[in-house]
């Protein structure tokens, strides 16, 4: 049986090992399809895809940030066209916003006694893989890190629990593309793409994703939803099978690994490969990548 991830992190975004090292973890554990998906980049495809053992099939992939009514809502998008004009311009907005907002969280931690310096966070987001620099995205669990490596938490959760959760005292909230724009974007660039974790919409709407707005993507052509996914429980899951079977279109399952950070998680749900063949089906962007 093949077995089908679609949705994981490696240090270019906020996960804790190389791509290449994704890959290796991958095999070990049993996945013959991944998907690579970092927030907001295609920075760490080509070294992914350098890593790849024969029989091994990695599907290109981003994990697009975009913001609803104050929450936040993702969407793991595949094989678009990474040279797509209107996709790559707003993907430097995000990644330069998503810096720009750091910095102003490591101001807010600073008159907050926190002692934490813009110099380190950058460093712990770009440790180790200079080569990506221009891709690379820095994220809130970087900046956890250096609040941990301060003192001021016992670990990443404690740091987004005391002070960059959603509304905690250092958070700031930054520039992400409406959702149903990003579906309109990914399809425009040849892609195909599945609504992440619906259950865990950080923010103002407590959790889930609302109906209208998933309606409206998938009129914009989402082909699918993430209701397998480590965070969701069981009735999530279910609730999120149902209305994927509602509006006809497939039902994904994904790990979300990021290797360290969540712990090592790979193949911890995965995709129906008839799901994943249908999803895949109208890409035109990019082909898969075959090791
Ligand atoms: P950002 O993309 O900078 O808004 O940060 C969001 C990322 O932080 C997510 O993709 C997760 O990897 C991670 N994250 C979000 N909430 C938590 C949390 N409560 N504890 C640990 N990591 C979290
Ligand atoms: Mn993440
Ligand atoms: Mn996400
Ligand atoms: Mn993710």
């Amino acid at each position: 049986m093949t077995r089908i991830d679609l949705h994981s992190h490696s240090s270019v975004s906020d996960g804790g090992d190389s791509p290449a090292e994704v890959i290796e973890y991958a095999v070990a554990a049993g996945i013959d399809v991944l998907a690579l998906t970092d927030h907001d980049t295609v920075g760490g495809i080509a070294s992914a895809a350098e890593a790849l053992p024969p029989g091994f099939t990695l599907v290109p992939g981003m994990e697009l940030s975009c913001a609803y009514r104050g929450s936040s809502v993702h969407l793991v998008s595949y094989l678009f066209d990474p040279d797509h004009p209107g996709l790559t311009e707003e993907l430097r907005r995000v990644r330069s916003d998503r810096a720009s907002r750091a910095e102003e969280m490591v101001h807010k931690l600073r008159a907050q006694g926190v002692d934490v310096t813009w110099e380190r966070v950058l460093e712990i987001a770009g440790a180790g893989h200079e080569e990506y620099a221009d891709a690379n995205t820095i994220g809130r669990p970087h900046l956890a890190r250096a609040i941990v490596e301060v003192g001021a938490a016992r670990n990443v959760q404690d740091a987004f629990d005391r002070w960059i959760g959603s509304g905690g005292p250092a958070y700031a909230s930054r520039y992400a593309i409406d959702p149903v724009r990003a579906v309109e974007l990914v399809r425009a660039a040849g892609g195909v793409c599945s609504l992440a974790h619906p259950a865990r919409a950080e923010g103002a709407l407590n959790g889930e994703v609302p109906l209208e707005l998933v309606e409206r993507m998938v009129t914009a052509g989402l082909g699918g939803i993430e209701a397998d996914h480590p965070s969701h429980n069981r009735e999530q899951s279910r609730h999120w099978r149902g209305v994927a079977a509602d509006l006809g279109v497939v039902v994904t399952g994904s790990s979300d690994d990021h290797g360290s950070l969540t712990g090592h998680r790979l193949g911890a749900r995965t995709t129906a490969p008839e799901a994943f063949e249908e999803l895949v089906a109208p890409a035109t962007g990019v082909p898969l990548i075959r090791g």
